[in-house]
């Protein structure tokens, strides 16, 4: 395949789990790398894309987790969102550091700390070259950052979510435990929902497929690949409706 240096997506939503600004703590946010990702990013908007930015706060608290010890789900819920917040300003502080203009919209107000959500002000954002965080998930417990992007990406009709990750892409299997386990090069949303793999939560999922927004799986720890996936180089993992279409992957 040819690759082009003229983008293969027009307007993009970037999925960003809390861990992939945590780095190899695990936890809390780790500035170098949250810098790191900052600059990539850039160089995203250097090729004139329009990128929305999903945080989730897994490296803060999960709502999960506190529910699990006891807690009240909806309140461990709303302070997993409160996290994501935190993990939206700093990663607006690294890009200000790099003159990228940035909005942060959190779905619960917070008027004081950022923009409300307004999805046709978001629209705008995108269009004059701002890059739009979208932080506190959907405002709703009982969900999740990944659903929050999915919706996002039909909200505001990106041509395709960024699922940033850990693994290279998606696997028939467990690479950790299963040596034989193979990365696959695209896979269809049945097949996610069917096979029950790690792509993200299954409502997430279902709405990609709903809405035909497709879904690339990559690592999100070599610099330059968010470049690379938005350039049309096939890394990672495609998922989508089954065949690589003329918007397909290669
Ligand atoms: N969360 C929520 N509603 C949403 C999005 C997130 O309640 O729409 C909560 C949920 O408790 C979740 C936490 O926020 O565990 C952090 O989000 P997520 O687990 O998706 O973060 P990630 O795994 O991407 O770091």
């Amino acid at each position: 395949m040819t690759v082009s240096e003229q983008p293969k997506y027009r307007r993009v939503v970037l999925k960003l789990s809390g861990e992939a600004l945590a780095g190899s703590a695990g936890f809390g946010i780790d500035p170098t790398v949250v810098d790191s990702i900052a600059r990539q990013i850039k160089e995203v908007l250097g090729f004139g894309v329009q990128i929305a930015v999903v945080v989730g706060g897994g490296n803060i608290w999960r709502g999960q987790a506190g529910s699990s010890k006891g807690m009240d789900r909806a309140t461990a819920d709303y302070m997993g969102m409160l996290a994501t917040v935190i993990n939206a300003l700093a990663l607006m502080d690294a890009l200000e550091k790099h003159g990228v203009v940035v909005r942060v919209q959190t779905a619960i107000e917070m008027k004081e700390v950022a923009e409300p959500y307004i999805r046709r002000r978001a629209i705008t954002h995108l269009e004059k070259g701002r890059v739009v965080i979208f932080a506190a998930g959907n405002g709703n417990p009982y969900f999740s950052t990944d659903t929050t992007a999915a919706l996002r990406a039909a909200e505001i009709e990106a041509d395709v979510m960024l699922k940033a990750t850990k693994e290279a892409g998606v696997y028939d299997a467990d690479p950790r435990t299963n040596p034989n386990a193979r990365m696959l090069d695209e896979i269809r949303y049945l097949d996610v929902l069917k096979e029950n793999l790690k792509v993200m939560d299954a409502t997430a999922t279902s709405l990609c497929m709903d809405n035909n927004i497709p879904i690339v799986v990559f690592n999100m720890n070599t610099y330059g690949n968010i470049l690379k996936v938005v350039l049309g180089e096939p890394i990672g993992t495609y998922v989508g409706g089954g065949q690589r279409d003329v918007e397909g992957h290669s």
